[in-house]
């Protein structure tokens, strides 16, 4: 997937390589610099790889525009590295920024790459910023889920791993609560569903479900909320978040568009049975 930002830079260098910007700034004593900027941008083009559309709800096809290739991505499209001490080049400062069009639904989905310090290393980093909000949300998603949901992909996009796991198991305890789990603690209500379950008394939507995953995503909330070594904190990766994210496009898709379907092909059966005279 595009997110992660070696598939990124592999898609974008190739495509940069002509327009390396040249904005040379001269300390050498002049009072006023001669500062050209030449902020060219390459041609807009489709990527071979994908990128999650929270619109479409899928990995797509996106076309691939790079607004502004100053800092990281200049270095990048730099053959040699610049070897001149007196030459400060603004080009080499600030961030990167792109945007990604979904090939499908046409969604924008903004893309900013830029340097961070950690202690002593610099790391450059990617983050996106999709322009309609909601995050793994359906359509048929109550407005208090899509709350949670929206929080929790955004902490995703900016590589928050940790808030994120957070914010997609309170989630979980709203989507239980407003299907009528509304007691104790979110092990209570996932124990409520599956006693339900065995029952045959929960809705449709819980037949089929491995309760497993609902456990497995308390366990991980619960995991990052509570103090640890930093090691264990780091355990928890783009891959577990990734995880995380399926989980809950398959439940959300279960839970609220599964039954709508059905309900909508019920009702339009039930029409024919009486314009047939049954
Ligand atoms: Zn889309």
């Amino acid at each position: 997937m595009l997110n992660d930002l070696d598939d990124l830079i592999a898609e974008v260098t190739p495509h940069l390589r002509d327009t390396v910007p040249r904005a040379g700034l001269d300390l050498g004593g002049r009072s006023t610099p001669n500062y050209v900027s030449d902020f060219r941008r390459p041609e807009v083009w489709i990527s071979d790889d994908k990128l999650y559309c929270s619109v479409c709800a899928k990995d797509r096809t996106v076309k691939i525009d790079v607004l502004v290739h100053t800092g990281p991505l200049t270095r990048l499209a730099r053959s040699k590295p610049r070897t001149s001490k007196t030459i400060i080049d603004t080009s080499e400062w600030g961030p990167s920024l792109f945007i990604f069009t979904c090939e499908q639904c046409g969604l924008h989905i903004n893309g900013l790459v830029y340097d961070e310090r950690s202690g002593t290393t610099l790391d450059t980093r990617v983050v996106l910023f999709p322009s309609k909000a909601g995050g793994l949300s359906t359509p048929h998603t109550p407005p208090a889920v899509t709350h949670f949901v929206d929080e929790a992909y955004k902490c995703q996009c900016v590589g928050a791993t940790g808030a994120a796991v957070e914010m997609y198991r309170a989630a979980l305890e709203q989507l239980l609560h407003e299907e009528g789990y509304q007691t104790g603690m979110l092990s209570a209500k996932i124990q409520a569903l599956e006693a339900d379950r065995v029952a045959g008394t929960a809705k449709p939507w819980a037949a089929d479900l491995d309760i497993d995953m609902l456990t497995i995503l308390r366990k991980l909330g619960n995991y990052v909320a509570h103090p640890k070594t930093l090691e264990a904190l780091k355990e928890l990766d783009s891959d577990t978040i990734l995880g995380v994210q399926e989980v809950f496009q398959f439940l959300l898709a279960d839970v609220y568009e599964r039954t709508k379907e059905q309900e909508k092909l019920l009702s339009s059966l039930h029409d024919m049975h009486k314009r047939t005279g049954g």
